[in-house]
């Protein structure tokens, strides 16, 4: 009925979400196991992608993780550069830079990312496919599986399968806390009573769950339905993006083979075999469509079948629209060139943020309602209240020291100011100045902040003085 509708009306396909029954109820989908050149490729890039993803919250820097994303407490190292609370707008400029790299990154390669490198792809089409396969068997088995009354081994089958994929998601939930708190942080927990961790432990068991739910039955949906990249594809790709295309001037018309048979028709033998292997339930030949995660299946169903009837490879493979119509492969267009010099301003900016950040942000300001106190030592006073930040991973105790000769500063009570890692210490604090290094009734003075010798940071602050 479904494949009629598509004869009668070619762009049929796009009326409706193939993921969705015509009963309203979901399309499951049962890929057939992939196998081919691609897919090889694919397994060992997995290989590697797995090994840095469990392998990176090992490695240190400095005594540092060299990746931190502690979305909790707002604290982000990236490859060694440390981003704290304090430093939003170089956070905000990072993740501006990285949106503007996807972007561009998408322009030219399409999906590359979805396919290849996407933990929602590598685990679900490279870990748990894997073991359904091993376990069910083969996308009809499954069917057929599924279908059955519950017997021992049925029962057993999938007990074994979901045992293991509740494991697989538990690792994943603490590889993700790993990001979070740090391995460090995380082994001191796992090591301590779980009834001083609850909430973290509520944490492991929600994510846990999230990621069986995600891997066991989502599935397809998270990259069709929930998300946004997958969304965006339409507005960050043109005609001259690298997405896995069907080569409709090669194929069509299709026909089926007859053996003995001259053939007139185009390349595509309509044998399905892209459609069957599609871990979305699409036909690439209807073209690029949102769906497509660019997992390279359908590329080598269709090798396969090509080397079969004695055709050449390629009929489906890694193209543009262009290159396809007009022979015309151009990488490098006046929008992906645009998108380049915007990136290469970004960066400069980000990298001149980055080479002039303080190691300290301090606030100096007068105490509201005061004066000037003048002093039977031919001194004025200023009283402020401050605050400072230490924006490092590390302690720091700071001092501050003012750049007038003669002046000084003196605390009221006496502050602690031994700042922990993105830690914050405030007070009051009096300036007290010359009076023959005043020259005016508000002047400027000028202020800076040392951990032992260091220089951390430089401020001014306003001094009020009568009037002479
Ligand atoms: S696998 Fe190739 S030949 Fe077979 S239907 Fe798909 S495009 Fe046509
Ligand atoms: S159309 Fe091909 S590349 Fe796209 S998701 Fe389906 S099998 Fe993968």
């Amino acid at each position: 009925m479904k494949e009629k509708h598509i004869i009668e009306n070619p762009d049929a396909f796009r009326d409706q979400f193939n993921a969705v029954a015509e009963d309203g109820k979901r399309n499951w989908f049962y890929p057939q196991k992939p196998s081919g050149k691609w897919h090889n490729r694919r397994a060992w890039f997995t290989v590697l992608i797995l090994t840095v993803l469990f392998v990176l919250p090992f490695i240190k820097l400095n005594d540092q993780p060299l990746v931190l994303l502690n979305v909790i407490e707002r604290k982000f190292i990236i490859f060694g550069l440390f981003i704290g609370p304090q430093d939003y707008w170089l956070f905000g400029l990072t993740m501006l830079s990285f949106m503007l790299f996807i972007v561009l990154f998408t322009t030219i390669f399409g999906r590359l990312w979805c396919g290849w490198a996407c933990p929602q792809t590598v685990f679900m089409e490279m870990v748990f496919r894997k073991i359904e396969y091993a376990i069910e068997g083969d996308a009809g088995k499954q069917k057929l599986l599924n279908k059955a009354p519950w017997t021992a081994s049925k029962i057993g089958k999938k007990g074994l399968k979901y045992s293991i994929f509740l494991a697989i998601s538990f690792m994943i939930a603490n590889l993700l806390l790993s990001y979070v708190l740090g391995v460090d942080e995380l082994s001191r927990i796992i090591h301590e009573p779980i009834a001083d961790h609850i909430s973290l432990f509520a944490g492991i068991v929600i994510f846990t769950l999230i990621f069986y739910f995600n891997f066991a039955w989502l599935r397809d949906q998270a990259c069709t339905v929930v998300c946004p990249y997958g969304r965006l594809q339409g507005v960050l790709m043109d005609r001259n993006s690298i997405i896995v295309a069907y080569d409709y001037k090669r194929g069509e018309p299709r026909k089926k083979l007859h053996k003995g048979q001259d053939r007139t028709a185009g390349d595509c033998i309509s044998c399905h075999q892209c459609v069957s292997v599609c871990p979305t339930g699409i036909d690439i030949r209807n073209g690029t469509q949102m769906e497509c995660v660019n997992c390279t299946a359908c590329i080598d169903a269709c090798d396969n079948i090509m080397d079969k009837v004695g055709f050449d490879r390629g009929l489906i493979r890694y193209t543009s629209e262009n290159a396809i119509t007009q022979k015309n492969k151009k990488l490098i267009t006046p929008r992906v060139i645009g998108y380049m010099v915007v990136l290469v301003l970004l960066w400069s900016v980000l990298g001149y943020t980055l080479a002039s950040r303080a190691d300290t942000q301090t606030t100096l300001f007068r105490a509201p309602g005061t004066q000037y106190i003048e002093n039977n030592d031919a001194t004025i006073s200023n009283l402020y209240t401050f605050k400072i930040f230490n924006k490092t991973n590390h302690a720091i105790t700071p001092t501050i020291k003012i750049d007038v000769p003669g002046a000084r500063l003196q605390f009221a009570g006496n502050p602690d100011l031994s700042l922990p890692p993105t830690g914050m210490a405030e007070g009051t604090v009096f300036i007290i100045v010359p009076k023959e290094a005043l020259q005016a009734r508000k002047s400027k003075l000028a202020l800076s902040v040392y951990e032992g010798k260091r220089k951390l940071e430089s401020f001014e602050t306003t001094f009020m003085a009568p009037q002479e």
